[in-house]
């Protein structure tokens, strides 16, 4: 008998094992094996295939099977081919994706102690696993190889994943690419204090009366809603006279306990509230769909702005979760993601788990195992793109909130997939609905409903009757000429702005470019500096006083005079949200200024604390990128002004107008979201284009129709289908000589749907040189055929020693 399986590695295909005599019943489809590669080294590998035609050339038998059930169900295994043959990479790539890296370990692999092993019981470890955690922690850190001879045995791997999975043992893998966790101190009552009222009566009386604070710190722990959970130490300690020193004495009492707690996890009562009570059009929406769904899986909903999208997903959610099946909840980025997470946490309680690569390895690894155990049903996943990796066996419903998001296109590395478009094959594969959700959907979706294969459902009104914005364009050309600026801001602006403050209501401004300012140049001579390792200037960012390269990293210090003239007038043009925060600062003193961007929001909790802030007030006005745009729901926000509409405009993408309306229409939709109308101003040199109008009335439809007649006039999806081939190169000329033999044999094949190759916008990343082949695809086409036809040629080109060491990148669907 032979296994074909998958190895984790960028390989093209599947490898062939030999089953060793008396293994065939033990080993399945879709169960981990160990198997040796190129002689010594040892790999985890997934199997795909059981068969018994022997290959023609030699194989070896496997060492060993890991999992007696089956990881991975035939369900995920086919969804994994599909991903391959879709995106045009090898399976192996794919199970690198889906795999946490805890389950995929190999020779090269090196291993550390898990930081939380110290509090762990040794009484759970047999001998030999003794044995390793005890050389870990004197060592520091130990190869997979080390481990095995350590151990006197050549195949240490069945141990090793025991080890890994139990939450002793970390990749380095994990270690590096899952910065620690902050974890938030919180206090609450003991269990002594809770079982037994009298103890804990008297304990109250003796409190000390002469230390008020104590008593009054109990009290809030007493509260119905804090007792059963706990209340974090710092919104404790914010109370006058409480202190940690209080605590300790409260503690040696044995009245309270400190214990650390995830911020994702918290709740704010152990009990789960009953769904919220549907307005009529939401109601009619959810009736539409589940009658939808008998028809077609793919819906979207296209719910404006704070029409209660997520109320209608979680009652979708409870049927299914009630039926015992699976959901899966998709968004965009996770850690923008807390309020929400919180709002479904609150329906759903513990059958909600959150999936995501900044949580550590151990609970990345047992959850991948639970959603892929026969037992536990009825779950309700939340992640960001790659959850749809996770190994569901019995999945009823995808939701795919805000589908018009461009985070859920993985650019790199492969496999470079566009997770909404990934769901609903998934879903399809699962015989799921799946829900695309946004108040701005994306062309794609669109066109999916005007070609018949999703059913379009629509929430036209905000929830509690609120209306929409008001949306007002101030025309900056006028204002200039006017000199009615004050810095970036045109006086109808700063006095809406002030008006709001002084309601005592909040703002958000919005730009989308971080840092001071975009361009730094000197006036003298035109000199602006660029990145050495890029074709691009860099940014300038004031308050580290240094430029920085968005692409790649690079820093450099601030320049006082021009290294070409000498000159002392170099300055720093354009707008950054750095330069808005200042100039807010300046011209409305003592208002409470926030930025919200890449720059401030770098650790997981940065964000997270500035939404708190603003959510309490402590900040009046918050300015940021587009960040501030995703999903927030805020109650006080009365005015979303938006410093430069322009540039977004005249980005050089094809998308480049779809956007700006999406990220305008969403930017605006923070405002008075609940009781008076908010209200929205977009400064722009172009107050008469079209996408403006549009936004001024929130008409998505006209947008989306006028858009879909360009696109089809010139040849751009959702009409047709791209994929693009990037070429890349430390050598110019010969990423330019590659480029163009590849780009001929294409055009040999499909003529006139090869563009290019061409110099993208930034011809040069990293120091690596690119050029870009773009090919148009009717959807007419077989795509099977197309997509090996392309693979032959790049293959054939590849054949040619020159032009083997140029990096030919396969996107399909780059957008
Ligand atoms: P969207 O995602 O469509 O922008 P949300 O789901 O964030 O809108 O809802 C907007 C606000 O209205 C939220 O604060 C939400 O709690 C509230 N809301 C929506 N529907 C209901 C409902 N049926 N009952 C109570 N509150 C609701
Ligand atoms: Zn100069
Ligand atoms: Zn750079």
């Amino acid at each position: 008998m032979y296994v074909d399986v998958i190895l984790p590695l960028a390989l093209p295909g599947l490898l062939t094992y030999e089953v060793p005599s008396g293994d065939e019943s033990a080993v399945q489809e879709g169960c981990r094996i160990i198997v040796p590669l190129r002689g010594k080294r040892l790999h985890t590998a997934v199997v795909r295939r059981i068969h018994n035609n022997k290959p023609d050339h030699a194989t070896e038998p496997y060492l060993s099977v890991l999992d007696t059930q089956p990881l991975l169900s035939p369900a995920t295994l086919k969804f994994w081919d599909w991903i391959a043959s879709h995106y045009c990479c090898g399976p192996g790539e794919v199970a690198l994706a889906a795999l946490p890296s805890g389950m995929r370990l190999a020779s090269e692999t090196k291993l550390e102690l898990s930081p939380d092993a110290e509090e762990r019981d040794e009484e759970e470890l047999g001998d030999k696993e003794f044995q390793v955690v005890e050389a870990l922690r004197l060592r520091g850190g130990l190869s997979f190889k080390e481990v095995g001879s350590l151990l006197g045995v050549v195949n240490p791997a069945p141990l090793l994943h025991r080890l890994v999975e139990a939450g002793w043992v970390l990749s380095m893998e994990e270690l590096k690419a899952s910065p620690r966790r902050k974890l938030v101190s919180m206090v609450r009552l003991s269990e002594q204090a809770c079982a037994d009222e009298r103890w804990l009566n008297e304990a109250l009386d003796a409190l000390d009366s002469r230390a008020p604070s104590q008593s009054r710190a109990m009290m809030t722990l007493l509260a119905e809603d804090a007792a059963p959970v706990g209340v974090p130490l710092e919104s404790l300690t914010k109370m006058e006279g409480v202190t940690s020193t209080l605590f300790k004495r409260l503690m040696e009492k044995g009245l309270v306990f400190q214990f650390k707690q995830d911020p994702w996890q918290l709740q704010s009562s152990q009990e789960v509230e009953p769904l919220a009570t549907l307005s009529e059009a939401q109601q009619k929406a959810v009736g539409s769909m589940r009658e939808a769904f008998e028809a077609t899986p793919l819906v979207l909903l296209e719910g404006v702005t704070g029409s209660g999208k997520t109320e209608v997903y979680t009652h979708l959610i409870h049927d299914v979760l009630e039926s015992g099946r699976d959901a899966l909840f998709l968004v965009p980025e996770i850690a923008l993601t807390t309020q929400l997470i919180v709002r479904l946490r609150r329906f759903f309680g513990d059958r909600l788990e959150v999936y995501h690569s900044r949580f550590s390895p151990r609970e990345r690894t047992a959850t991948y195992r639970r959603v892929s155990s026969k037992e536990s049903r009825g779950r309700l996943m939340v992640g960001a793109r790659s959850a749809i990796f996770l190994p569901f066996s019995n999945l009823g419903l995808i939701v795919v909130d805000e589908e018009h998001d461009a985070s859920y296109k993985q650019q790199d590395p492969a496999p470079r997939y566009q997770a909404r478009d990934a769901a609903a094959m998934l879903g399809r594969m699962h015989s799921a609905a799946v829900v695309l959700g946004s108040a701005t959907p994306s062309l794609e979706a669109r066109f999916a409903v005007q070609s018949g294969r999703a059913a379009h459902i629509e929430l036209a009104e905000r929830f509690g009757g609120t209306s929409l914005p008001e949306v007002g364009l101030v025309d900056l050309r006028k204002a200039h000429k006017q000199r009615a600026m004050e810095g970036h801001f045109s006086r109808t602006l700063l006095d809406a702005l002030k008006s709001t403050l002084e309601a005592g209501k909040q703002a958000i401004l919005f730009q989308n470019r971080r840092g001071f300012a975009p361009v730094y140049q000197c006036r003298t001579c035109g000199w602006v500096p660029d990145c050495e390792r890029c074709d691009v200037s860099l940014t300038y960012h004031k308050y580290l006083k240094d430029l920085h390269c968005h692409y790649c990293g690079y820093r450099q210090g601030e320049p006082s005079t021009c290294p070409r003239c000498g000159s002392e007038e170099v300055e720093a043009k354009g707008l950054g949200t750095e330069r808005i925060e200042e100039e807010v600062v300046q011209l409305l003193p003592g208002v409470t200024v926030q930025r919200m961007d890449l720059d401030t929001t770098r650790s997981r909790t940065g964000h997270e604390r500035i939404i708190r802030a603003f959510e309490q007030g402590e900040i009046q006005v918050l300015v940021g990128t587009q960040m501030v745009t995703k999903g927030l729901d805020f109650e006080r926000v009365g005015l979303v002004g938006i410093l430069q509409a322009d540039h977004m405009l005249h980005f050089p993408d094809f998308r480049a107008l779809e956007r700006t309306f999406q990220l305008l229409t969403q930017v605006a939709g923070r405002a008075g979201r609940r009781g008076e109308r908010g209200q929205v101003l977009i400064q722009t040199f172009d107050p008469e284009h079209w996408v403006f109008q549009h936004v001024v009335t929130h008409d998505a439809q006209a947008m989306a129709e006028a858009e879909l007649k360009e696109r089809a006039s010139f040849g751009y999806p959702p009409i047709v289908r791209l994929v693009r081939l990037i070429m890349r190169h430390r050598d110019p000329h010969l990423t330019r000589e590659a480029a163009s033999a590849l780009a001929g044999r294409l055009r040999s094949r499909f003529g006139g749907r090869v563009i290019g190759p061409e110099e993208p916008g930034i011809a040069r990343v990293n120091d690596l040189y690119q050029r870009h082949i773009l090919l148009k695809v009717e959807r007419t086409v077989d795509t099977v055929k197309f997509k090996e036809a392309m693979m032959e040629d790049i293959g054939t080109l590849r054949q040619v020693p020159r032009f083997k060491p140029v990096r030919v990148i396969v996107d399909i669907d780059p957008y």
